[in-house]
């Protein structure tokens, strides 16, 4: 009678989260008849199965000949797609006092595929949000986090800069973020203290520093090709800043693409990282009308004032004296010029759209940003190990990236092969982080909940 009423209680229960959310570390979850997307090179591995045990895969081999556990949550992947889980390296989460909304963002970034993410706005709570995803307090994709902006206002000193790069660095974020408005005195003691104390600096090229000199100072990622634009534009010294435009876009007609090379030598011979983000130029810098996003069904997860702000930011960027369809439509193609010019010359490439940012959703953005990156010129495999190979390889986590025996089971399974289209990204079938295993019916439900209207 009593186990009856025990049975009752856990049919009777509304959460069918604790159901479909598979976490157990004793016991191995098996996709069965996959196609496994291993990312080590281009290919496709028929009809496998892979074994996952407590946040490893601990087999994979033919369809029949790999054994696992008779308790086992078994997944019946045939004819789905098994590829490593995907990085949003300029990711943002709410830098406020309160965890709960993170969560929610939490949830977005996993529902899409994205097991790592790198928090671009850094925030004390960040600290203690990282600590709770690494203990599994939190459910989350892999966390890592900047500290608060460096810029014109937060800095306005040498002595300053370097006072708050010890500052984050003794708080434990994982990088400083570099913001525009730091000048030829304030960037180098900056530099110059983050190499002292160890510790990488990331994000934007403020004006006044350039990209030379930020190439120099050894950047640890560039993000949105700041400076880029502007680096190969001839004239560039005698235009005030605001003359440019956000990311050079008053000017970006009268790049050089032969001043091209040089640029790229010079990242990759530093071996400077480079998040494109091209997924905010093609949204909020094109020639597109607002109108040309707001519809995209991903909007419902933001809140309706969030979506009038982006839509403002557009029509204000449109009516802009300096705007023209013409100028905007060459912005968007020196863009794409440099990103592909980045991958074939060696310079590495992360994946990463900035969202929360105008018409980018957190998580659903990053399918957005792999559909540009192959409108630049990449192939979907390239553009696949932006996301997966060369994040392990920036993150120093030589056990992930690669879908093999012995790496960390961050997963993503969908129902088409994005090798032959990239769009499939969007078609997930369940997301496996860590030890966890996120069934489609699980984000479904979890997804629901954070429809906004
Ligand atoms: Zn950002």
């Amino acid at each position: 009678m009593r186990s009856l009423i025990l049975i009752l209680l856990i049919a009777l229960t509304p959460s069918v989260f604790a159901q479909e959310l598979t976490s157990n570390r004793q016991r191995d979850i098996v996709f069965r008849s996959v196609n496994v997307i291993p990312m080590d090179r281009e290919r496709v591995l028929e009809n496998q199965t892979v074994v996952v045990r407590n946040g490893r895969i601990t087999a994979m081999g033919n369809e029949g000949k790999v054994r696992f556990g008779k308790d086992a949550l078994v997944v019946d992947a045939r004819g789905k797609y098994l590829l490593p889980g995907w990085a949003e390296m300029h990711a943002h989460v709410p830098p406020i006092d309160d965890i709960e909304p993170m969560k929610d963002i939490l949830t977005l970034y996993l529902a899409n595929g994205i097991t790592t993410i790198r928090g671009m706005l850094g925030h004390p709570k960040h600290l203690e949000l990282r600590s709770k995803i690494n203990n599994g307090e939190i459910l989350g994709p892999h966390f890592y986090t900047t500290g608060p902006s460096f810029n014109g206002q937060t800095v306005k000193t040498a002595e300053r800069g370097a006072q708050m790069v010890r500052e984050q660095k003794a708080a434990g974020y994982d990088y400083l973020k570099l913001h525009p408005g730091l000048t030829k005195e304030t960037f180098p003691a900056i530099a110059r203290t983050a190499q002292e104390v160890g510790i990488p600096f990331v994000g934007h090229v403020s004006f006044n520093v350039g990209v030379w000199r930020a190439i120099e100072a050894r950047y640890s990622t560039i993000d949105h090709l700041d400076g880029f634009v502007e680096a190969i534009t001839p004239g560039i010294d005698t235009l005030a800043e605001q003359e440019t435009g956000l990311f050079a876009s008053w000017i970006a007609y009268r790049a050089d693409a032969t001043k091209i090379p040089k640029l790229v030598n010079a990242l990759r011979d530093k071996r400077i990282y480079v998040v494109p983000t091209q997924a905010l130029a093609e949204r909020w810098l094109s020639p597109l009308p607002a109108e040309a996003f707001t519809r995209d069904p991903e909007m419902k997860y933001m809140k309706p004032q969030d979506v009038q702000n982006w839509m403002n930011a557009k029509t204000s960027y449109i009516s802009n004296p300096n705007f023209s369809q013409e100028h905007a439509g060459k912005l968007i193609h020196i863009r794409r010029k440099l990103i592909y010019e980045c991958q074939k010359n060696g310079v590495p490439l992360l994946l990463g759209s900035d969202a929360p940012q105008n018409f980018n959703v957190p998580g659903f953005s990053i399918h957005n940003e792999m559909k540009y990156i192959v409108a630049a010129g990449l192939s979907p495999y390239e553009t696949l190990r932006t996301g997966t190979v060369n994040v392990a390889a920036y993150l120093n986590k030589p056990d992930s990236g690669v879908i093999k025996e012995g790496n960390v089971s961050d997963l993503v399974l969908l129902s088409g092969n994005p090798l032959t289209d990239i769009s499939q990204t969007r078609n997930i079938d369940g997301v496996m982080i860590g030890q966890n295993w996120l069934s489609r019916a699980y984000i479904e439900e979890a997804l629901k909940k954070l429809e906004k209207h």
